[in-house]
């Protein structure tokens, strides 16, 4: 049986935490909350460390102490899940859902991620130091939740 069918979230060993995180990146991008109705933006921004051409974390050991905002999701509590996007592995499986059928745990390649079109590095770029993050409404993807 697989782990991810059998175990919480909780009771998971860090290897088979980590490779339920499919890679694509879409955590690392800026987001806006609006404080009315608590809804998530995400925008095409992405953050200052990631590498968009492999999609992974360039400082990945250190990344809390760098970027204040990022979060080490095995800390992160559960009700701020709604933070990720509706297609993490972690997401899905603190709502009850199965993986999808692309993810890497099930198709055991990578490349499925971005041939299902999950990964952001199509659409998204790097914050840059000339970036106003004030700004950010205005890099708004409405169609990624
Ligand atoms: S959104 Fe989830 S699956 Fe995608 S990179 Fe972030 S943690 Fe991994
Ligand atoms: S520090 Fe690394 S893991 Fe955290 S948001 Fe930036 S690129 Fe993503």
């Amino acid at each position: 049986m697989n782990f991810w069918k059998t175990k919480t979230l909780s009771e998971m060993t860090n290897q088979e935490w980590e490779s339920l995180c499919d890679g694509c990146a879409k955590c690392c991008l800026h987001k806006l909350e609006d404080e009315d109705t608590g809804d998530i933006y995400f925008t095409s921004i992405a953050c200052r460390l990631l590498d968009l051409t492999s999609c992974r974390c360039t400082r990945y050991a250190e990344r809390t102490q760098i970027i204040s905002d990022c979060v080490d999701l095995r800390q992160l509590e559960a009700t701020q899940y709604h933070w990720l996007p509706s297609s993490c592995a972690y997401r899905l499986l603190h709502e009850g859902k199965e993986l999808p059928e692309w993810h890497p745990l099930l198709t055991k390649t990578h490349d499925s991620v971005e041939k299902a079109g999950i990964s952001i590095r199509s659409y998204a770029r790097i914050e840059t130091k000339d970036d106003d993050l004030e700004d950010l409404e205005d890099f708004i993807l409405d169609w990624l939740e």
